[in-house]
């Protein structure tokens, strides 16, 4: 939050002669500033992405159903040059990537005979919490007019050369440091066929007994010039789920009445993505969208999002559909096809930055904690309390910080220091009239996104109130 804004509340509570005590007698915060979030986001390269979008516009088609044989035409020379990336990535940084290629045959209304649905993963595993997972992901298969042509020319620049440049670049600057919690970065297929590919990672994080913290999805990231004139290179659109797919009808219903439909714990990941990226990134905005995503249109984040895993989605500022899934053409004078000439490179960078620093800081810092309640009905204040991070999740941890705002804000706009305490009482505070939140800090300062109370904002709700559905 603002630091203004912050030292006003704390003074005003200390005015108040409210009580105090937890805070004064705990450690003083951790610092708020992390230059090498900014020294990531730089890192980034234009350059570096448009050669990989040239190259996958080279292929030809990445048709899901395209050939699977040639060395340099269809999605199985697409997939294993985008392999060798990662190879090429993880051998400058000494082995620090291992690559899976997780698949299923699957068939469906758009594969009509059993195909392959294969993904190209690379995990950088975390140093001391490895099972908590922060996942990337873009499709790299493409496709024209007729969703079904596995052979005309389809070079999907933006939908989703874009994304899976961002992907590459994001691992090629993220590895070269060593994080608490494992980040992994996912080429999937499949995606234009019925969000297949998502559905593979998703199932495989789920077999792996990962603690999904999030999926950060790119899908269609390189364009900033909207059929409709409008062109804005200052702004990225960041979709997310309200409530859990996943939601029992018993947390439905308590969310009913406690609140909590704006705060899923993909929704509290977007802000906190927007938070990062402002601070650090000039002249840029990340604009949430309270909604799954586009009308009509979908992408695999929503099949974590079907596990009960937070995911969000990135979608460039202002589409132009004359540039996707069409045939290569040129009709009354319009130019139709995803090519490359329409990918703004510039553009593109700041998504990446972006998503790499919301990977990093998230990785960095430990998770929310669990069990976080709050009580205070028919009382003048509110005291939120939680359980204290056990385990590897606590390797690091300076403390808590809880956060709240009017239940009508977007983003949080209050908030206070509770060190290592695992309660905190706001005297003055109506709970009814406030949304409130959680964080855990480590001690470089580094922040899990805030969680909302109740399983219904919980990031791991209780299996008994909140199963996820089977994979
Ligand atoms: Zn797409």
């Amino acid at each position: 939050m603002n630091p203004t804004i912050r030292t006003l509340t704390l003074a005003l509570f200390a005015a108040a002669g409210c009580a105090c005590a937890v805070a004064a007698e705990q450690p003083a915060p951790p610092p708020e500033e992390h230059p090498v979030l900014g020294q990531i986001a730089a890192a980034v390269s234009a350059a570096q992405m448009q050669a990989t979008v040239q190259t996958l516009v080279g292929f030809g088609t990445r048709h899901t159903l395209s050939d699977t044989q040639s060395d340099t035409r269809g999605i199985g020379a697409a997939r294993r040059w985008a392999k060798s990336r990662f190879a090429a990535i993880s051998q400058d940084c000494g082995g620090c990537l291992s690559i899976v290629t997780p698949a299923q045959t699957v068939t469906g209304k758009r594969i009509p005979t059993p195909a392959e649905v294969m993904d190209v993963v690379a995990i950088q595993k975390g140093t001391t919490d490895p099972d908590r997972v922060i996942i990337l992901t873009a499709h790299i298969d493409s496709r024209v007019t007729d969703v079904m042509n596995a052979t005309a020319d389809a070079p999907g620049a933006d939908d989703n050369g874009s994304g899976v440049a961002l992907v590459l670049e994001t691992a090629r600057v993220l590895s070269h440091y060593k994080f608490g919690a494992t980040i992994v970065y996912g080429i999937l297929s499949g995606e234009e066929q019925g969000l297949y590919g998502g559905k593979v990672l998703a199932k495989y994080a789920h077999d792996q007994g990962w603690r999904v913290e999030t999926d950060l999805n790119n899908d269609i990231v390189g364009g900033n010039r909207g059929q409709n004139g409008v062109v804005d290179n200052t702004r990225i659109r960041l979709f997310s789920e309200g409530t859990r797919e996943a939601e029992s009808a018993k947390v439905a219903r308590l969310r009913r009445y406690e609140g909590g439909e704006l705060d899923g714990p993909s929704r509290n990941v977007a802000r906190d993505i927007k938070r990062l990226a402002e601070h650090w990134i000039p002249n840029w905005r990340v604009d949430l969208v309270y909604r799954v995503d586009r009308f009509g249109r979908g992408s695999d984040h929503e099949a974590f999002n079907e596990l009960g895993y937070p995911a969000v989605c990135f979608r460039e500022s202002a589409e132009d559909y004359r540039h996707q899934h069409q045939d290569l053409r040129t009709e009354d004078g319009v130019v139709y096809g995803d090519t490359i000439d329409h990918v703004d490179f510039d553009y593109l960078a700041k998504v990446t930055a972006t998503n790499a620093i919301a990977a990093a800081a998230m990785a960095w810092a430990p998770p929310p904690p669990d069990g976080f309640k709050i009580a205070g009905g028919v009382s003048p204040d509110t005291t939120l309390n939680w359980q204290a991070l056990s385990g590897p999740a606590a390797g690091g941890l300076a403390g808590y910080r809880v956060y709240w705002r009017d239940t009508a804000e977007a983003a949080w706009t209050h908030s206070r220091w509770a060190g290592t305490a695992t309660e905190l009482k706001l005297p003055g505070v109506v709970i009814d009239d406030w949304a409130f939140g959680v964080a855990s800090v480590s001690k470089e300062g580094f922040e899990s996104p805030v969680e909302y109370p109740g399983p219904q904002g919980a990031f791991w709700p209780p299996a008994e109130t909140d199963a996820p559905a089977k994979p």
